[in-house]
């Protein structure tokens, strides 16, 4: 039985990050384990609702508050066991998720504050590392029917780890050269070490998953030879076709670049630095790597402009503007635009802004400035307005705001426009709609007859929790399709939106 008094004993309380001018010297998580004091006194805070609107919160379903108790009551092994019931992953989304679970928690009505719902689920995930490890899962008995899974983020891994549970034989095709998608290479290790990647692939591989890295599907083996192979195909590649910006004068100066070209680059040489293998110094086009001693603008308010940030302060960055098209955010929720239990519009700031930079609002850029040698020397940015006519952004200048801010390196963080155009698509007989992601029917197939998408793939750029989700949810479908025994759980559903009160 919970404790219905703990929120009223014990105030919301996180464990302190890394110091600024320590963290930024490493590459390192920023977040130390919050002690076992601490994490069990905040789980205290949970006061098992009689209908815990956390759980609709979260995509996963994940047992919220049956975890919290146990953690509040020392049942670590009851806990790690409740939490992988829901998640495959919950390393990867107890360090990572922006977690609509707390927006949705009763604790957050009326001002008060939630309970620390993702730090509980990263100290069972660690907990269960530090308990004896991942352990395999018995493997049942082979099914006899065998899985492609092309793409190797969360959402190809949490299918294949719930497909080879049910005994079928999976191989995941990656045609990068390591495995995790963009855990890997996309998200620094600030945010998450690889460490955890590697932890939870060699229990996949333990578990029978086989792995085949350096494959690009549909160029280096057809639609066609993977058909004939298996039984069924998982599309999960991802949605990494970066937005861009050709219209905006001087687009194609030196210095001015994707932010995902940047970032992924920067993440490959602190991979190499570890293994101690040499890394590339230059982006294929000749501009250096680091930012060391350059002023940098990035551009968007996402993740991925938080990201190349914690990278810029970390090569040494001389300063760093981040540009936002969209007016401040307020502190706190907006009851009348987003009532409590959606994820409310407010200002979110990441670790990596807590280490310098300065956030500029409701700006737009206007031109990128030659220095006269084909190099970008600033860019020429004004105050914007942003409304939304029929659905479509109308962004509005306001006559006399321009100015410059100094740039040698520009960073384009400014979204995705879905999957990318590759050969794959139409081997596999599917089509990207106008968002540039690829529909699925209600039992998760797109196209061709047992072919099956899942994660941003399917959804656009979304987020880690709802990719383990989805993949989830796709095995379960992709089970039923190989008449596999008994059902496998499905979080979601093809249509599932977030809660959202419009
Ligand atoms: C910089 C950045 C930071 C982010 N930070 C967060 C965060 O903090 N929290 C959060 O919840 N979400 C975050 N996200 C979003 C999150 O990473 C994604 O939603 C999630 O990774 C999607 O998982 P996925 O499995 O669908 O695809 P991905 O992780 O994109 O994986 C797709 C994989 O498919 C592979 N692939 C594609 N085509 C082929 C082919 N033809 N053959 C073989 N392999 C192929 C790709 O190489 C890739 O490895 C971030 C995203 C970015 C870009
Ligand atoms: S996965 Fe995200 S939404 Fe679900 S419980 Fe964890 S932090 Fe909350």
């Amino acid at each position: 039985m919970p404790d219905p008094n703990g929120f009223l004993r014990y105030d919301r309380r996180l464990p302190a990050r890394r110091p600024v001018p320590v963290r930024i010297m490493d590459w390192r998580e920023v977040y130390p384990p919050a002690g076992e004091e601490l994490i069990r006194e905040q789980a205290t805070r949970c006061m098992d609702c009689g209908i815990p609107f956390c759980h609709d919160g979260c995509p996963l379903g994940n047992r919220i508050p049956d975890w919290n108790d146990l953690v509040r009551t020392g049942g670590w092994d009851a806990a790690v066991e409740s939490l992988h019931a829901t998640n495959n992953f919950p390393e990867f989304t107890g360090r990572l998720c922006p977690a609509p679970c707390e927006a949705a928690c009763v604790l957050g009505l009326g001002g008060q504050q939630p309970v620390t719902i993702k730090q509980v689920e990263v100290e069972i995930a660690d907990a269960a590392v530090a308990r004896g490890g991942l352990r395999p899962q018995p493997v049942p008995a082979p099914t006899g029917r065998s899985v492609a899974v092309v793409g190797s983020g969360p959402a190809g891994l949490a299918a294949a780890q719930q497909l080879a549970r049910a005994g079928h034989a999976v191989t995941v095709y990656e045609r990068d050269d390591a495995l995790g998608g963009l855990l890997r290479y996309g998200i620094p290790d600030f945010k998450l070490e690889k460490r955890h990647i590697d932890r939870r692939l060699a229990q996949l591989a333990a578990e029978g998953v086989r792995f085949r890295t350096g494959v690009n599907v549909g160029v280096d083996v057809t639609a066609e030879e993977l058909r004939a192979e298996h039984d069924a195909v998982l599309l999960a590649c991802g949605a990494l076709q970066g937005r861009d910006t050709p219209e905006t004068p001087g687009r194609a100066l030196r210095g001015v670049h994707q932010a995902m070209a940047h970032l992924v680059a920067a993440n490959r040489v602190v991979a190499a630095a570890g293994e101690g293998r040499p890394a590339l110094a230059t982006l294929p086009d000749g501009t250096p790597i680091d930012a060391a001693g350059k002023h940098v603008v990035i551009i968007g308010g996402g993740d991925t402009a938080a990201d190349c940030l914690g990278v810029a302060h970390r090569q040494g960055a001389a300063g760093v503007h981040q540009l936002d098209l969209y007016p401040e955010p307020p502190a706190d929720r907006d009851a009348a635009r987003d009532p409590w239990p959606t994820w409310p519009w407010v200002l979110r700031s990441y670790p990596a802004h807590e280490e310098g930079g300065e956030r500029v609002f409701a700006v737009a850029v206007q031109e990128f400035v030659d220095d006269g040698t084909g190099q970008v020397r600033a860019v020429r940015i004004a105050e914007v307005t942003v409304e939304k006519v029929d659905g479509r952004r109308i962004v509005t200048a306001l006559p006399g705001s321009e100015r410059e801010i100094p740039a040698d390196l520009v960073l384009l963080a400014i979204g995705f426009e879905g999957t990318e155009e590759q050969p794959l698509l139409a081997q596999f007989g599917v089509t990207r709609n106008g968002r540039g992601a690829v529909d699925a029917r209600p039992d998760w197939q797109a196209g061709a007859d047992g072919v099956f998408v899942a994660g941003d793939m399917h959804r656009g750029a979304s987020l880690i929790v709802w990719a383990i989700a989805e993949g989830r949810a796709a095995a379960a479908a992709i089970h039923a399709y190989l008449g596999g025994v008994g059902t496998l759980p499905a979080p979601v559903d093809p249509a599932r939106q977030p809660l959202a009160a419009r």
